[in-house]
């Protein structure tokens, strides 16, 4: 089952690489597997899959510990101070900066671990309220500039989540923001990389406007059962 649809969702990707002229190797399918097993990681794992994403720190650090295999893990979640710790020692990327308060705490972390920790900032592309996320682009520049002063953090791109709606050009403008606050970056002079954006419902519209990791959790998994 899972197999099929981590085919499918391949499929899907190489082809909309192909018809907009991307090249599928610099895509980062990012399994989203919150609330799934051990089990079904491994099997996943199993049939090739070796990014996966949680959005919990606890539950990122118990999975982290007990599948001793080559996973690389992405911490793509709310992040608070206090837990920090756990997605530092497990995730190669985090991907929901959003703070100095936050960022200080991951370098701090970072150097007890002995690691560079690459992070994105999380930007907050469709002015919701209830989204995460920095809104404002001097904001995010501030950060980036700030990330320069630290020793165990590496500054790698910019997420963002679309808003849950069906109307295809919010979601789409949502991404074409994220991928100018990118642009306006690299002029800038950051060395940045990723652009984390498109889940489920909206990979396809990610992928064309400039995607380079996907987090995508239902469309692989099924829906999830959050008891
Ligand atoms: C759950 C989650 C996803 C995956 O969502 P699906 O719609 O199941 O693909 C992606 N990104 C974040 C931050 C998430 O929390």
């Amino acid at each position: 089952m899972i197999s099929t649809n981590l085919n499918k969702v391949q499929d899907q990707i190489f082809s909309k690489c192909s018809e907009i002229g991307r090249d599928s190797n610099d895509i980062t399918l990012i399994a989203v597997s919150k609330t799934q097993s051990i089990e079904t990681i491994s099997d996943v794992y199993r049939i090739g899959q070796r990014h996966f994403g949680e959005n919990k720190a606890q539950e990122l650090r118990d999975k982290g510990k007990e599948l001793n295999l080559d996973i690389t893990w992405h911490f793509i979640g709310h992040l608070q101070k206090n837990k920090a710790k756990y997605a530092v020692e497990f995730a190669e990327y985090i991907h929901s900066v959003d703070s100095i308060q936050l960022l200080d705490e991951i370098d701090k972390q970072a150097l007890k671990f002995g690691k560079v920790q690459k992070f994105m900032i999380e930007a907050n592309t469709s002015g919701e309220e209830s989204k995460y996320g920095i809104e404002n682009f001097n904001k995010i520049v501030e950060l980036a500039e700030y990330s320069m002063t630290l020793k165990n953090v590496e500054f790698s791109g910019l997420m963002t989540m679309a808003p849950f709606v069906d109307d295809e050009t919010i979601i789409r403008n949502s991404f074409k923001v994220l991928k100018e606050h990118f642009d306006k970056l690299k002029k800038n002079g950051f060395d940045i990389k990723h652009l984390s954006m498109g889940m489920t419902n909206d990979y396809l519209i990610a992928l064309e406007e400039g995607a380079t990791m996907l987090r995508i959790g239902t469309a692989l998994f099924g829906e999830r059962n959050y008891n």
